[in-house]
């Protein structure tokens, strides 16, 4: 579970004085859920997932993961960014092993193993040996899916990482995320702008409001009604 309380965030101005990003910010998100924070340019979103993964700080107040305080990013969790970040000068395989590497898990043959069996899982294989320049926006989401996943996070972060793609690419990499949220035990923390896109992900969306640097709403999504994408052309893409 992540708890957040009581967290502020603020930044110096150029020139004097702060400006206070998330004001004393009360906030829970369960285990295997998949919660989207949903807000308008500049509310915090960004901000608050850098906070509650440890690549920033808070001003004041408490960030746990499972009662433990938050310090500093850790391999429980693993980052997608919506630019991909993946390194230009690795080949594919090169990418998703690189995070195995550095925390040296498992040995070489095992992390070449798991690697290949997470490009299979994202349907790149064939690409093993390709660089990313070779791919197209959406084969390399793919990528950073992989090389997220292949170090069994506790939970995903996800910053927007659909914002560049088209809606056909869109579409498929939105059931592969559901696939991943049933099948591996993830909690997933979403930012979008797209409120269709976090209605059909979403267990819950969170509002966020751009003037008080808080959480307006949370709203629990019925699955039932909303995953159901019926209708003529989605069914003719899926076929
Ligand atoms: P977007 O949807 O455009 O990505 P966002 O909701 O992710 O927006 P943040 O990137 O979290 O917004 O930024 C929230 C506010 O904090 C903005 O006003 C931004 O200018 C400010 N901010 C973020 N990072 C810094 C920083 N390192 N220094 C100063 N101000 C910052
Ligand atoms: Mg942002």
């Amino acid at each position: 579970m992540i708890e957040l309380q009581k967290v502020t965030k603020s930044f110096q101005i150029k020139g004097g004085g702060e400006k206070i990003v998330l004001n004393s910010l009360d906030f829970t998100i369960g285990d295997n859920e998949f919660m989207c924070l949903l807000g308008p340019s500049g509310c915090g979103k960004s901000t608050m997932l850098r906070l509650i993964s440890g690549l920033d700080k808070a001003t004041s107040g408490s960030i746990k993961i499972d009662g433990t305080k938050v310090t500093e990013p850790n391999r429980e969790s693993s980052f997608v960014f919506q630019n991909y970040a993946l390194f230009p000068w690795m080949t594919v395989i090169e990418n998703v092993e690189f995070g195995m590497k550095i925390n040296k898990m498992f040995s070489a043959k095992e992390r070449h193993e798991r690697a290949i069996e997470h490009l299979e899982y994202v349907n790149l294989m064939g690409f093993e040996n390709s660089y990313i320049h070779q791919l197209s926006g959406g084969m390399k989401q793919r990528v950073a899916i992989a090389r997220a996943l292949v170090t069994e996070p506790k939970i995903l972060f996800m910053d927007e990482p659909f914002g560049a793609l088209d809606t056909f690419t869109r579409i498929s990499l939105q059931d592969l995320l559901l696939d991943i949220k049933t099948t591996r035990n993830v909690t997933i923390v979403f930012v979008t702008h797209d409120i269709d896109e976090a209605i059909y992900l979403a267990d819950k969306i969170a509002i966020m409001n751009s003037n008080t640097g808080l959480i307006n709403s949370v709203i629990n999504v019925d699955k039932q009604q909303t995953r159901n994408r019926t209708g003529s052309v989605f069914n003719a893409y899926r076929d």
